[in-house]
């Protein structure tokens, strides 16, 4: 089997009839038949689109499953795949969740659909066993997970949704195929902000679920194209030549974080740095038997001030941007508490370990050096 540097160039389109090597976007909203009911290729774009066909079987060869299906953010492609599950389902959540994660299951889903939602630590494989019911329908988790980046063991996880007959589904936004497959464990369904490292350019909102079995594919197919929350075309395209430098930027995302966080790591005013690559991370060999080439490009640190502090710091610098999102070329940096988890209960978010004074870096392709001189100038602004 070739390896993914090779199949994320080549995968999902071949020079068509005209020679080109990039596909086309075709923004047809619909298309001729010859007869009824006798359509020359495709029908109609919410079902099936040329350009955006060509991602989504890229993205199935990444991931090594058969089928791949993009959505219009990757909270809708979530959204898509919970419709798998009947009213009244219960889901066990390894958490911490993506906090738009939590907002879709407890202030939506448990009205709209009545799913229940349990929830329990990545790291504690005994409150997960104790958490199945027989109406357990369904395992979701992310690795790492987001914003402390806890490992779980991909393994028992799959093993135990598997022997109570529930789906195991993964959001693997932060690892991406370069560092971890899902399926390779035997997750069912793999689901991905491609707004982030798969697309890689701060420039796409987008989603995507995968799944390797023939059968849950023919269900997700035709729930993304009943409840139509699709990929437009110009998004496909961009994000199709994202994935084709997925592997060179992973490479580099994941080494640029290792320095820093390692180097972070001995700064007096940094308290604690969480990054699965460092030995003082809980995790440290559970992340090395799971991620083979490096550990991502997502840290998070915790300063050893105040919110005034932490707001000086994040004033000083320069290459990192202080926004929303991850995964992009460039450095940004966040404020978890009141960014993305502030739609948690306050009370939970601190509960958890979100407090002020925890940040949270996606760790852009520049040089290493030049980034490590911005925190160093930054900390010294505290
Ligand atoms: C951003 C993100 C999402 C939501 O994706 P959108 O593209 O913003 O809708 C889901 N899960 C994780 C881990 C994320 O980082």
């Amino acid at each position: 089997m070739s390896h993914i540097d090779t199949i994320s160039v080549h995968a999902g389109y071949s020079p068509d009839a005209q020679g080109a090597v990039m596909p086309p976007i075709y923004t047809s909203s619909t298309y001729a038949q010859r007869a009824p009911g006798d359509p020359i290729g495709f029908e109609y774009a919410r079902s099936g689109n040329p350009t955006r066909q060509a991602f989504e079987s890229a993205l199935a060869e990444v991931e090594g499953g058969t089928r791949a299906f993009a959505f219009a953010s990757g909270m809708a492609a979530m959204a898509t795949v919970l419709e798998l599950l009947d009213h009244g389902g219960h889901v066990i959540a390894l958490d911490d969740l993506y906090g738009g994660a939590w907002r879709l299951f407890e202030r939506v889903r448990t009205r709209s659909a009545g799913l229940q939602i349990s929830y329990v630590a990545p790291d504690d494989i005994e409150a997960l066993k104790a958490a199945f019911r027989p109406d357990t329908k369904m395992v979701w988790l992310e690795v790492p997970t987001n914003p402390l980046l806890k490992i779980a063991d991909l393994e028992a996880v799959v093993g135990l949704a598997h022997s109570h007959g529930a789906l195991a589904v993964a959001d693997a936004t932060f690892s991406t195929p370069y560092l971890l497959r899902p399926l390779d464990y035997g997750f069912d369904l793999v689901v991905h902000s491609v707004t982030k490292y798969l697309n890689g350019h701060s420039d796409v909102i987008g989603g995507a679920a995968i799944v390797r079995d023939a059968e849950l594919g023919e269900r997700l197919g035709y729930l993304q194209n009943a409840v139509g929350g699709v990929m437009d075309p110009f998004s496909s395209f961009l994000a199709l030549r994202g994935l084709r430098t997925l592997p060179l930027r992973m490479g580099r995302h994941s080494e640029n974080a290792l320095q820093l966080a390692q180097w972070l790591e001995a700064q007096p005013q940094v308290a604690r740095v969480l990054y699965p690559g460092l030995a003082s991370h809980p995790q440290h060999a559970l992340a090395a038997k799971q991620f083979k080439q490096g550990f991502g490009g997502m840290l998070s640190l915790e300063l050893a001030s105040d919110d005034a502090g932490v707001r000086r710091f994040l004033a000083a610098l320069r290459y990192f941007t202080l926004a929303e999102s991850l995964g992009g070329v460039e450095s940004l940096i966040s404020q978890p508490f009141t960014m993305s988890h502030s739609s948690l209960p306050e009370d939970l978010r601190r509960q958890r370990g979100i407090e002020p004074t925890l940040l949270r870096v996606s760790i852009g392709i520049e040089h290493a050096d030049d980034l490590q001189a911005d925190l160093a100038q930054g900390l010294k602004a505290i």
